[in-house]
């Protein structure tokens, strides 16, 4: 049975890498039929953040991820944070386990002696490495040790004793065969804290055998863990699950590890969210972070990755994040279904203040034109609107220097003063055939045609020289407000 998780340490928001990993392992039990669960890595308490937890899950359940087990949807594999199965001494077993078999020892070493030791390595040009304070001593010579290191108040963590000659070696379901020497870890590492936390490498075990993991499909920063682990399990007498590590992420402008520091990529699942990106293209564009289909398209929901997946398909090749293509791709979902992302990019002109939440819904037919005919086609996500609506539908901008020159040319003059006639003379549901006709009847009444037609009209009705289509934007703009902005001009 093919069970996986996700494993998020509430440390933080939910990170685009985060979040690829939940996506991914989502993918794979929800295309084999397996269960997905979620289970919290919680035990360094001083790094928690208080929404830590919630706003993970909230962000993958806005994501479209749902799963079979987790904090607040027990199976029986809980409890389902790793605090909770701490305090009931489910870690605790299993220190005793490997204590009583001689496989871990209780150490004493300070903080001092260790970093004393570590700079005599780097002096002798040593790699870092744990020295045992115990060689050739009796187990009775060492728990006299233990009992003289107590009288004198220290506390002990507890070091696992690494099997330095084995190898270490899996098949890797994205890297392939991958071998670590029990030499590289750099000795005997530290399974529980003298707070009495399980460490991670060792919590991690435990949880994935007590909870019948299958598969462990992480990122590629955990590579250097699983010798770690693979230890832990052989040494307890377990099956060692699957393991895949998923190629690592990159700056697509630098070429280097994407970096919380890289200052100009927004890498926070909830930063999008707020900026108005689809959950679609979200998982569209973080679904193709390290996967790729057979063929060219790019476009696909979280329902067709799940038909498609296939974990042979996982790339060894860094994976570029590109925020323009995300971009693209949210770009590519709004105009998949406008009527459903209107509600929003409503919304966001009421959170740009251009009208009340009462406004809204009046003249929700008229804003849905506005947004239209401003170019919503054209954004890459709806906070975008804001400014491409902002004039002149609600708010004019000054009269440039070069506005007036194209007002009180010549020809200027004359279109100004025929175009205030037309428009006044037209019916408000004109059309904008309507508007054309009569701006062509300009243009054959005067022959001045182009940007000494264009731009009068266009500058007299909005104070622009650019803009969206004219005649469409007549339709949508207020009449009688336009008729003042003419006459404003004229003044
Ligand atoms: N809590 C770990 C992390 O956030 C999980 C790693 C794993 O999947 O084993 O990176």
């Amino acid at each position: 049975d093919i069970r996986v998780r996700y494993a998020p340490s509430p440390t933080g928001h939910l990170h685009i890498g985060n979040a690829r990993t939940a996506i991914f392992n989502w993918l794979f039990a929800r295309h084999y039929n397996g269960q997905f669960i979620i289970r919290i890595e919680d035990t360094d308490a001083a790094r928690n953040i208080a929404d830590g937890e919630k706003s993970q899950l909230d962000n993958l359940a806005w994501l479209g991820l749902d799963w079979d087990e987790s904090p607040e949807k027990p199976g029986e594999y809980g409890p389902y944070r790793q605090s909770e199965r701490n305090e009931q001494g489910i870690y605790q077993e299993f220190i005793d386990e490997l204590l009583a078999k001689g496989l871990a020892y209780k150490s004493y070493k300070t903080s001092e002696q260790l970093a004393q030791e570590r700079a005599a390595q780097q002096a002798a040009k040593q790699a870092p490495h744990y020295v045992y304070e115990y060689k050739g001593l009796s187990d009775e010579a060492r728990e006299a040790k233990y009992a003289e290191f107590e009288s004198q108040g220290l506390k002990p963590v507890i070091r696992f004793r690494v099997p330095e000659d084995k190898i270490y070696a899996w098949d890797d379901i994205v890297k392939g065969h991958i071998e670590i020497g029990g030499k590289e870890i750099g000795g005997d590492w530290v399974i529980q804290k003298a707070d009495g936390m399980p460490t991670y490498n060792f919590a991690v075990v435990v949880d994935d055998h007590l909870m019948a993991i299958s598969h462990v499909l992480r990122g590629d920063d955990h590579v250097s863990n699983t010798p770690k682990q693979m230890m832990i399990f052989e040494a307890l007498g377990w099956d060692i699950p699957k393991f895949g590590h998923m190629a690592l992420i990159i700056n697509g402008e630098t070429g280097k590890k994407l970096s919380k520091r890289d200052e100009n990529v927004l890498q926070f699942v909830e930063q999008y969210k707020e900026l108005g990106y689809q959950p679609q293209a979200m998982v569209n564009f973080i679904g193709l972070l390290g996967w790729s289909p057979k063929g060219e398209d790019e476009i696909f929901s979280l329902e067709e990755f799940k038909q498609m997946f296939d974990e042979t398909r996982l790339s060894k090749a860094n994976a570029k994040f590109d925020q323009k293509k995300l971009e693209w791709i949210n770009n590519q979902w709004m105009r998949r279904d406008l009527n459903h992302v209107m509600p929003q990019l409503i919304q966001e002109l009421v959170d740009a203040g251009f009208v009340s939440e009462a406004e809204a819904q009046e003249k929700n037919d008229w804003l849905t034109e506005v947004i239209k005919v401003a170019g919503v086609e054209g954004i890459s996500y709806t906070r975008e609107i804001v400014e491409l609506v902002r004039q002149p539908f609600f708010a004019l901008g000054e009269l440039t220097e070069e506005m007036l020159d194209y007002l009180t040319s010549d020809d200027g003059r004359k279109v100004f003063s025929a175009w205030e006639k037309a428009y006044t003379a037209l019916p408000e549901t004109a059309t904008a055939d309507d508007y054309m006709n009569t701006i062509r009847a300009i243009q054959n009444d005067l022959e001045i045609k182009g940007r000494n037609l264009w731009n009068p009209i266009r500058i007299a009705t909005t104070h622009e020289v650019q803009g969206p289509n004219l005649p469409e934007m007549l339709v949508v703009l207020d009449k009688a407000t336009v008729l003042q902005t003419m006459a404003d001009v004229k003044t």
